[in-house]
């Protein structure tokens, strides 16, 4: 059944419109460093993931070394490549070094941004390919990969389709770089092939890219880890879609709404908040827009309102919602509290 929607649901971050020019890079090695000497720069930034925090010093020394510059490591743990250091966060510094993420094509940037992927070539395509087989998936398979594990991808699917299956893969959508990319906040890629498979194999590492393709597609998303060379069953998605659903029950009737607003220009829904809080006040309801630059569950204790709707990262709500000491919905299942959609079939929040 395809699934009712609405237009206010489509409002995205603004796009990307000129803006300073961005260079993307597999890794950290003598290509960045003679881009970012000849950029002729003053300062770099240089924003760190919570994978590599570890590393983050050895790195900066290393950037210093190597081009001369000064460099202001970005202190706040980032979550995606949407939250990119901002003018005021990179003290002074004219370029950003962003490690491990792609660019998001529709994403303005603050300053000249080289994007380094870290993509990994680890993982052995047959064995991987053989795991799946024994598993018994079925043959014909969607495939998508987080950015790190792209470049195993085509080398997989020839695997893949050694052992008689058909694999489907597409590009996405606006947001997306690559063919076959999966984004938190978008799994275009796999919802472009959704009706032509039987399940999902995600390529990657961690539960975040699988649980969010599990929202997305009504298909069996199993999980692939390259470098551990493990196959792990697919996720309950009935069951995570019913717990939603409870919440959503759970506030049909509350009246006064909070309505939260990212700062990050990559995660920023202004227009679909205040859309929103027009569809609340048309429904008998009180709703106050909030803005911020990285939410805190303590920022909402002790507030006047019963419940909230997150515009910014989709997972927020869906990963973190009970950090949070007040019901947190998705604007999707806002609109499914007001009355205005079906809990049925279930809308997964995506950014375009
Ligand atoms: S909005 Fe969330 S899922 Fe999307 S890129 Fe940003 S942090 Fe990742």
């Amino acid at each position: 059944m395809a699934a009712r929607t609405d237009p206010l649901l489509e409002i995205a971050p603004p796009d990307a419109v000129g803006g300073p020019g961005h260079q993307v890079f597999p890794e950290v090695g003598p290509e960045l460093f003679e881009a970012l000497r000849r950029g002729g720069h003053r300062k770099l930034s240089l924003q760190v993931p919570a994978g590599l925090l570890r590393n983050a010093h050895d790195l900066a020394a290393q950037f210093r070394a190597e081009t001369g510059l000064p460099v202001a490591l970005v202190a706040r743990a980032c979550f995606g490549a949407c939250d990119f250091p901002s003018a005021e966060e990179a003290s002074g510094a004219d370029a950003s070094v962003v490690l491990g993420h792609a660019p998001i094509p529709n994403v303005r940037l603050p300053m000249a941004t080289y994007f380094v992927e870290m993509r990994s070539l680890g993982g052995d395509p047959e064995r991987l390919a053989g795991i799946v087989d024994a598993a018994g998936l079925p043959r014909r398979l969607g495939v998508v990969a987080s950015i790190q594990h792209l470049d195993l991808l085509p080398r997989l699917i020839r695997a893949l389709e050694a052992t008689g299956r058909e694999i489907r893969t597409a590009p996405g959508d606006r947001r997306l770089q690559y063919a076959a990319q999966a984004l938190g906040c978008n799994y275009t890629t796999a919802e472009a092939v959704a009706p032509d498979v039987e399940a999902f194999v995600f390529l990657g590492t961690g539960r975040f890219h699988p649980l969010g393709l599990a929202f997305a597609v009504d298909r069996p998303v199993w999980s692939l880890d390259p470098l551990q060379g493990t196959l792990e069953a697919p996720i309950d998605r009935a069951r995570l879609i019913a717990r939603r659903q409870l919440v959503v029950a759970g506030v049909r009737d509350a009246l006064h709404w909070g309505i939260l607003v990212s700062t990050f220009a990559g995660q920023n829904r202004g227009g679909m908040a205040a859309a929103l809080q027009a569809r609340a006040h048309a429904r008998g309801r009180t709703a106050e827009i909030l803005v911020f630059g990285r939410l805190d569950p303590s920022d909402l204790t002790g507030r006047a309102l019963d419940a909230y709707v997150n515009t910014a990262c989709p997972r927020i709500a869906l990963d973190d919602g009970e950090l949070y000491s007040r019901p947190m919905l998705t604007p999707p299942e806002f609109l499914m509290a007001l009355g205005e959609l079906p809990l049925e079939p279930y809308r997964f929040d995506t950014f375009h």
